[in-house]
């Protein structure tokens, strides 16, 4: 009787050759042709996957990004605007096919000035959500040049990859916030600035990042060792929002503006408004302050932040989407309690808030500070399902908490 010799009814490979040989109903497969057809599922679905996830912003405008940003940042108009059309114009970018002509549209890298606690982390991260692409936040002191001790830059997009469980094809569409970026200065006369080696290395080793380029990453992050296994990503799709206090860069605008307006009549002089510096703000003042001009090539958009007053404080407190105050009555809402606050008792959260000058950063810590006890006593409490904070209650809190004895920032 003739034996019958097995093969792969796709490469014709006989099973002396194959690893191993999978039969089916009416043939077989050998271990190389699955891999194979594995490849091609997974390139077949990522491409049907990318066109998906393009789609999104196609269908979208500009107002709708900002639209939406206001649900959950109050004020902030004018950064909320150049954000939302960088962020629209990227996406266009996206889209542009390479042989439709040969303008190619530049990539939108935004830098975003102002205080701390202002809201440009919540810009970027709200933007990020709607568009539901990966996001990042990472922050720009701790990365050295090659060298130093610290973190590689490439770890940036290390981040990135975690977020998004290694998909390196969502990752090339992904935000990446870069938080005090104004710390990696040029050493100038600017006080804050203490590392000498490192500003302007970093700023050098962002540029190609930035400007769009292949990076190999250390998947875990960290320094790059020789015996890692790098992942490689291409940056040209990654959309970087950049973002710094710049403390003591109003002295470089005004310098600027004071010689600019020479020639400039009386009227236009005094219309400056002196009190909100930073609304002036240039690409030239953040060379001034230390940030080398090949960087800021690479971010084109610049736009600023408005310092918090009072009255946008109050606001923060209790209108965005998920404000603190709705916060904490979802959360006791849990253990059917129904919390209110009296007007005066939010001023007084936002009078503490705004001498602290941390920005709506402070309103979470009084917040805290103020809730805890009642956080921690409710759930074992029967029969309360009302819950109302004073301003006599949350004065009480406070003079009893350690945040009384915090001195009151400058
Ligand atoms: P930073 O400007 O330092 O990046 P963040 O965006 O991290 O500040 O804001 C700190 C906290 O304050 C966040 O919890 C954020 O929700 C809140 N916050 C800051 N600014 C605003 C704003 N304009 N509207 C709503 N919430 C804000």
């Amino acid at each position: 009787m003739k034996r019958q010799s097995y093969r792969c009814s796709f490469c014709g490979r006989g099973k002396e050759e194959a690893l191993i040989l999978v039969a089916g109903i009416d043939g077989h497969i050998c271990d190389t042709c699955v891999e194979q057809a594995q490849q091609i599922i997974e390139e077949e679905l990522n491409a049907g996957q990318k066109e998906e996830e393009f789609h999104l912003p196609l269908t979208i405008v500009p107002r709708d990004i900002k639209n939406h940003l206001d649900r959950y940042v109050i004020g902030q108009n004018e950064a909320k605007k150049f954000l939302s059309v960088a962020v629209y114009n990227h996406y266009k970018r996206l889209r542009q096919k390479p042989e439709e002509d040969d303008i190619e549209i530049e990539k939108s890298n935004i830098l975003l000035v102002g205080r701390t606690g202002t809201g440009k982390t919540l810009l970027a991260k709200t933007i990020a959500k709607f568009l539901q692409v990966p996001f990042a936040i990472v922050d720009a002191t701790v990365f050295t040049e090659a060298g130093y001790v610290g973190e590689d830059v490439e770890s940036i997009l290390s981040r990135l990859l975690q977020v998004c469980d290694y998909n390196v094809s969502a990752a090339e569409r992904g935000i990446i916030y870069v938080d005090e970026i104004d710390k990696i200065a040029r050493k100038s006369d600017n006080p804050s600035i203490t590392r000498d080696v490192s500003g302007e290395g970093v700023q050098q080793a962002l540029l190609k990042m930035f400007e769009g380029t292949d990076v190999n990453v250390p998947p875990q992050g960290g320094r790059k060792h020789p015996e890692q296994k790098l992942v490689k990503i291409n940056t040209e799709n990654i959309l970087f929002i950049c973002g710094g206090a710049f403390d003591g860069i109003e002295k470089h605008i005004a310098r600027r503006l004071n010689t600019q307006v020479i020639g400039f009549n009386k009227e236009e002089i005094e219309r400056i408004d002196r009190e909100n510096l930073l609304q002036y703000v240039s690409q030239q003042d953040t060379k001034s302050f230390g940030l080398i001009p090949e960087l800021i090539g690479r971010l084109p958009v610049l736009t600023y932040l408005e310092p918090l007053n009072k009255k946008t404080l109050r606001r923060i407190l209790t209108e965005p989407h998920n404000a603190l105050v709705k916060q904490y009555q979802k959360l006791l809402k849990l253990e059917n309690i129904n919390l209110t606050f009296s007007e005066d008792a939010l001023d007084f959260i936002v009078e503490k808030a705004y001498d602290f000058n941390l920005g709506a950063r402070g309103l979470r810590s009084i917040c805290e500070a103020i809730m805890t006890d009642a956080m921690f006593e409710l759930p074992s409490q029967k029969g309360i399902n009302e819950y109302r904070v004073t301003r006599e209650y949350a004065e009480q809190k406070i003079s009893k908490s350690k945040m009384s004895k915090l001195k009151v920032a400058s």
